[in-house]
């Protein structure tokens, strides 16, 4: 924009790019010009380097070139989709009027305007969309010590909203994984698109939906409504138009989150690996592992289901009912499925329809979703193999056949095969409108009567190859070889006159082109037979258009509807396939697995051909809520931490789980730290970022959440790890009282065992046979006798020289270890504070000098020295 000349003495059309362009100097311009979407300028110059099409140069503007490049308008959306993808924004400037309509104004160029904004949180095409992905837009409101969240996917008119305390931000966009956020910039969000809230958001959003208060949406906050009038305000700005103002399909925004839901932070999806992966495949995530839906739609909402489960025992047993009853009758699953199998993405084509950006195919989704959604409801009506139908099912299967159901009149109007755009012929079916009828019969009668016409004019003009022939340019003309044409424009015969008379058009190299009045006027005739049938059809698609409007909410819910039974089914399928069970979700603080298995690490074993998975039983219950895991690296430690944790959010999103049997106690809040997690771009070091995660559990999890945590302290000095390792489990056995399974190296940890009643020491069992460790990869009660580094070090290849001397000095390490074991009882360091200790007065001096005494200056960053001299202030 900084290169941006001026407009002065630019043409019109020229004229109207600059203003289109000032008005949103942020977004790159398609100006609609004929058949092409042009850019010019700066924009044509990033366009073609992304696109990489040609840079072209187009008159002058001041004395300098204008360079510009261009897209073809009927192909528009794929370069669209790219440069979206890339991250740009574009601004589409169509024609508002035809060349006539322009000149019988006398304006120098026809009437542009920029009728629509394309942002990544915007689009609603097919092409611009990941079909098993929902593309939330993401506004939030700061307000005091909160923070108002609205989220709104413009495809399907999804629309919800939650107030977080600032800090939860993190998760909440780790849960959403949104396409675009609209923030104020004091959030200081990266990417975000600069945005405010409006003071009065309540009111505007009342009225966004014809309503005099917000009374009747549920309860919301005062920063929820803001967040949504803010959505809502963005779509307004970057959707013009009807559609734009009237947002005809956006649902009511639902107020989500809260007490209902299982809370889960950032950095446990990230070490859960819940809806992606960063370092696998689509199929290294839970998502990819356990997804069997077959629509579009069921894959969008058992996203949304994985990454928010529930957190309350009657919806959760609810949602296990249905797919108990689906696993029960696997002939009316097979027979849902299959119906459900390539079924159209109606929530999305309702969202094109709404918005009055929709083709034929659009309408023809509706109808075909609803022709299937009729007949799963028949199917569940009649359930093949069951004697009652749980209510969640029987709820979707009334959902199924919406009221007005505009169905059969979209069977009648709409032609077998559709062409690809609204503009072009054949949308409507014969015999659906007797005006489309009767101006296609004058089309065709036409064509019969040009074919006539051609062996009338080969008669009179004495040409046996003449050919009548249409042209985009001059309609039907006669077409002659050339030497037969110079001769009947010399030397026309006879019976060549009055409205046989040839007319020239047309010389070319090989041939000639005449035209002659009976020509012209049947060539009229055709022509405004096919623009009036072209004009019956478009009207006709949007009385369709409005017939399926009319009935919009019910199409919405009937979509909702297949949406969870293909999610249902889904689970019922895997727990089929893989003889998952039934959890049973109870309000005790219990934790029950009988032969877990690790969803995604099972099924990689299965693809690759590997060694059958080892299933583990996990018992947190009264007595023995704390799992204390040793045992070698390589031994599974880690996966059976994450498995445990994903039977949780498995079951909670009401799926069925890999094990036997699983009694699981509701968990409202789950903890995951496992595996690396640097935060090397954030600025903050390996064991930085694991002591602030630390911090946040044990400030966070009370008794009814559950903590997997791997080597906590590992990122530090031996001494310090183990001992902030030891104090934490302390606080999360006494404080916290959390069901935990806390996996470490510390072997000295499990001293801790006797102290701590309800702490129950775990090994992985590991064996060794002629000399080489083997990983059985079971849990077994008890302690790992020895933590076989240099045997894993061996498997990695370490070079064997190197290997026998790390042996002679574990030899001796431990040797002198011997006499001084930290651990025990003798040695205060690591005694106990009572149950309620009383506030650490250190030694008789002053409790500054202690802590002074206890520094090392020569240990201390800058920062820690200054962080130390502030504590020193507080106890001075
Ligand atoms: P650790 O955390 O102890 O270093 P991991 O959990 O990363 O070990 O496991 C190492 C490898 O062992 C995994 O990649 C997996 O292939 C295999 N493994 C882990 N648990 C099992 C199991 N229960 N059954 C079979 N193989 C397993």
């Amino acid at each position: 924009a900084a290169r941006l000349p001026s407009a002065a003495g630019a043409s019109p059309a020229m004229q109207q790019w600059f203003a289109a362009k000032a008005a949103h100097p942020e977004a790159l311009l398609f100006f609609r010009m004929g058949d092409f979407y042009e850019l010019f300028f700066a924009d044509a110059e990033a366009a073609s380097e992304a696109l990489d099409i040609a840079l072209t140069y187009r008159g002058e503007h001041q004395g300098e070139r204008i360079p510009m490049c261009g897209v073809p308008a009927h192909s528009h959306e794929s370069y669209l989709a790219r440069l979206i993808r890339r991250g740009f924004r574009v601004a589409i400037a169509e024609q508002m009027e035809t060349p006539e309509e322009a000149k019988r104004r006398k304006a120098g160029a026809v009437r542009r305007e920029v009728v629509r904004l394309v942002t990544p949180g915007t689009v609603t095409e097919e092409t611009l969309l990941e079909a098993s992905r929902p593309a939330w837009l993401l506004a939030l409101a700061p307000a005091e010590e909160r923070l108002g969240a609205a989220w709104l996917d413009l495809s399907t008119g999804a629309f919800e909203t939650e107030a977080l305390a600032a800090g939860d931000l993190p998760a909440l966009l780790a849960r959403l994984e949104p396409v675009e956020v609209l923030a104020p910039a004091a959030l200081g969000l990266p990417g975000a698109v600069e945005a405010n809230p409006p003071r009065d958001g309540a009111r505007r959003l009342a009225e966004a939906y014809g309503l005099a208060t917000l009374e009747g949406f549920g309860s919301f906050s005062a920063a929820e409504a803001a967040a949504a009038a803010m959505a809502l305000d963005y779509i307004r700005a970057t959707q013009k138009g009807e559609a734009g103002r009237t947002l005809p399909h956006l649902s009511r925004p639902v107020p989500r989150g809260g007490r209902g839901v299982l809370q889960m932070d950032a950095a446990t999806r990230r070490s859960l690996e819940i809806l992606r992966s960063d370092r696998g495949g689509p199929r290294d995530c839970l998502l990819g592992a356990v997804d069997r839906t077959v629509t579009a739609a069921g894959a969008r909402l058992l996203a949304d289901r994985l990454g928010c489960p529930l957190a309350e025992e009657a919806p959760i047993a609810a949602r296990h009912d249905a797919v108990a009853a689906l696993l029960a009758a696997p002939a009316l699953r097979g027979g849902i499925r299959a119906t459900l199998k390539g079924a159209p993405d109606m929530a999305r084509a309702l969202g094109r329809l709404a918005l009055d950006r929709f083709a034929p195919r659009d309408l023809a989704a509706i109808r075909d979703g609803l022709a299937r959604a009729a007949a799963i409801a028949a199917a569940l009506e009649r359930p093949e193999g069951l004697a009652t139908i749980p209510p969640l099912l029987a709820g979707s299967a009334r959902a199924l056949r919406p009221a007005n159901d505009p169905a059969p009149e979209l069977a009648r109007a709409l032609a077998e095969t559709l062409p690809a755009r609204l503009d072009d012929p054949g949308i409507v079916a014969a015999g659906y409108d007797g005006e489309l009828d009767g101006l296609r019969r004058l089309r065709d009668d036409a064509r019969g009567a040009i074919a006539a016409l051609q062996l009338d004019l080969a008669q009179a003009w004495g040409v046996a190859s003449l050919k009548v022939r249409h042209h985009q340019q001059f309609g039907y003309l006669a077409e002659l070889p050339a030497a037969a044409g110079e001769t009947l424009l010399r030397n026309p015969p006879a019976r060549a006159t009055g409205d046989f008379a040839p007319i020239h058009r047309q010389t070319m190299a090989n041939g000639v082109r005449f035209t002659c009045a009976a020509l012209a006027a049947l060539d009229r005739r055709l022509s405004e037979a096919a623009e009036e049938a072209a004009r019956r059809e478009k009207a006709i698609a949007r009385h369709l258009r409005d017939l399926i409007l009319a009935a919009a909410p019910g199409i919405a819910d009937a979509a909702e509807a297949l949406a969870e039974i293909d999610v249902h089914a889904a689970a019922a399928e895997l727990a089929a396939e893989g003889g998952w069970c039934r959890p049973e979700i109870t309000e005790r603080p219990e934790f029950c697995v009988t032969a877990g298995r690790h969803p995604v690490v099972a099924a990689a074993l299965v693809r690759n051909r590997g060694p059958a998975f080892v299933p583990n039983d996990c018992d947190l219950s009264p007595g023995r809520r704390i799992c204390l895991l040793t045992g070698p690296n390589m031994a599974g430690k880690s996966t059976f931490l994450r498995q445990n944790a994903l039977l949780v959010v498995l079951a909670q999103a009401g799926l069925f789980v890999p094990a036997e049997a699983a009694r699981l106690g509701l968990v409202d809040r789950l903890f995951s730290r496992v595996g690396a997690s640097d935060d090397l771009a954030g600025g903050r070091s390996t064991f930085m970022v694991e002591m602030a995660e630390t911090a946040a559990i044990l400030n966070l999890a009370g008794p009814r959440s559950l903590v997997v945590l791997d080597e906590v302290g590992r990122g530090t000095a031996t001494w310090d790890g183990l001992a902030i390792a030891w104090a934490a489990l302390e606080a999360l056995h006494d404080r916290t009282r959390c069901r935990t399974i806390f996996a470490t190296h510390f072997h000295e940890l499990t001293a801790l065992a006797g102290k701590l009643p309800e702490l129950a020491p775990a090994t992985m069992r590991v064996r060794e046979w002629k000399g080489e460790v083997v990983f059985l990869h079971a849990v077994a009660p008890g302690t790992a006798e020895k933590s076989w580094g240099l045997h894993v070090a061996k498997l990695a290849g370490v070079p064997r020289a190197v290997l026998a001397r790390a042996a002679q000095v574990l030899a001796a390490l431990e040797a002198r270890a011997k006499g001084l074991d930290p651990l025990s009882d003798e040695l205060p360091l690591f005694a106990r504070p009572a149950a309620a200790p009383p506030p650490a007065a250190a030694g008789d001096g002053h409790p500054a000098l202690a802590a002074l005494a206890a520094l090392d200056p020569d240990a201390l960053s800058p920062r820690e020295a200054q962080e130390a001299l502030y504590r020193l202030k507080t106890l001075a």
